[in-house]
């Protein structure tokens, strides 16, 4: 194995999207956790609760999302809420659309749960809506599913525009939005565009979680829809989970009534804002002329690399020389329902998660990718 020089570790990994150990609040947070449980509701956090999930944060979230109580629901991380939706909302064979490439775990939950995914190509400003209207001539899916900020992969963010058309062709062709959002307050720069739920709130169906803006292994994550759709998954979650874990939720509405929060928030932007920086400032000079969408905020940049390379190949050179990169077909519905040994355009995309890497590792690691490539 290659010896790399200074303090950067030898293996570097761009693998998984997690945020940095550094940026995790244990102070704060135990803090926070230590109040709920010597306050007034120290016993109610302990003992069994109703599954819509710590009311006082519910009502929190309602006021944020300018919605009413009973349209909130907050579960162990948004992932599980995801699955619980598409429990809920598909049965076996129903169409479920993504963008392609989208967020690979929630690919495998929607198919996990009987669903035939079928993915929209993604443009560097969001899904391509042409065919996306060819696909709805054939198919109405039962809901597509959308990162539309910093999206997971690919760093995209839907256009103005973009989030328009999907509003409409959703109340056009009878199907909801999932919009899962929980990169969208990690901007570093430009500014905010509407959630789809402006746009369309019937039709959509809001996931996030504080996974990425205090800690994931609090596991608090929440889903806001229509009453319709929400009250269902409340009793599904008491057949379920039977009890929402109050003691984080209650600890995460301390972290807000503190000020915590919009403190935290601004140190993982000043943490993050750099790497993302250094990321794209690397892919410009160590790969000049790759085309990628150049995010404004979140964990993700990602590339295709040219069309001669061998990815699978370089998977594993990569990390016989301590670079880890993950395997891009994940992320493309149409490679898991495609044929064995067909070629695809995930067989050359690598996602760049930036956030857990110092901006000299992301460097060096970019540099290492390079050599590689031109190998
Ligand atoms: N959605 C997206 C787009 C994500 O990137 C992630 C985390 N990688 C999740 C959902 C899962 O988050 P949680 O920890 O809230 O389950």
């Amino acid at each position: 194995m290659q010896k790399t020089t200074s303090s950067i570790s030898n293996n570097i990994s761009f693998t998984r999207g997690v945020p940095a150990l550094e940026a995790l609040p244990t102070t704060l947070f135990s803090e926070c956790l230590q109040a709920v449980l010597a306050g007034p509701d120290g016993k109610t956090v302990l003992q069994y609760g109703h599954n819509g999930g710590y009311v006082p944060l519910k009502q929190l979230l309602a006021e944020q999302y300018h919605v009413d109580v009973d349209q909130v629901l907050i579960g162990n991380g948004s992932l599980h809420l995801q699955d619980m939706l598409t429990a809920q909302l598909v049965q076996t064979g129903d169409v479920v659309f993504t963008e392609q490439p989208s967020y690979d775990r929630a690919i495998k939950t929607f198919r996990r749960r009987g669903a035939k995914v079928i993915g929209i190509p993604l443009a560097l400003d969001g899904v391509d809506i042409t065919a996306l209207e060819e696909a709805l001539a054939r198919y109405t899916p039962r809901f597509m599913y959308i990162v539309p900020d910093f999206q997971n992969p690919a760093g995209v963010t839907t256009s103005r525009e973009k989030r328009q058309a999907l509003a409409q062709l959703a109340e056009k062709h009878g199907f909801y939005l999932v919009e899962d959002v929980p990169y969208r307050t990690l901007r570093y720069s430009g500014k905010t565009l509407p959630l789809l739920r402006e746009l369309n709130p019937e039709r959509t169906i809001t996931v996030s979680s504080y996974s990425k803006l205090i800690s994931p292994g609090i596991r608090v994550g929440y889903l806001i829809g229509p009453r319709d759709i929400v009250k269902p998954l409340i009793a599904l979650a008491e057949d379920t989970t039977l009890a929402p874990v109050l003691p984080t939720q209650a600890a995460v509405l301390e972290f807000h009534k503190r000020g915590y929060f919009e403190r935290n928030l601004e140190s993982l932007k000043q943490l993050y804002a750099p790497r993302l920086q250094a990321m794209i400032s690397a892919i410009k000079t160590y790969l000049p002329g790759i085309d990628f969408a150049e995010p404004e905020g979140g964990f993700f940049v990602s590339i295709t690399l040219p069309q001669e390379s061998n990815y699978q190949h370089l998977l594993q050179r990569a990390k016989e020389q301590g670079l880890l990169l993950t395997d891009g077909n994940g992320f493309f519905a149409d490679h898991l329902n495609a044929q064995a040994n067909q070629a695809h355009t995930g067989d050359r995309f690598v996602r760049l998660p930036f956030c857990a890497l110092t901006p000299q590792e992301i460097e060096a690691g970019m540099q290492r990718l390079a050599e590689l490539v031109r190998a």
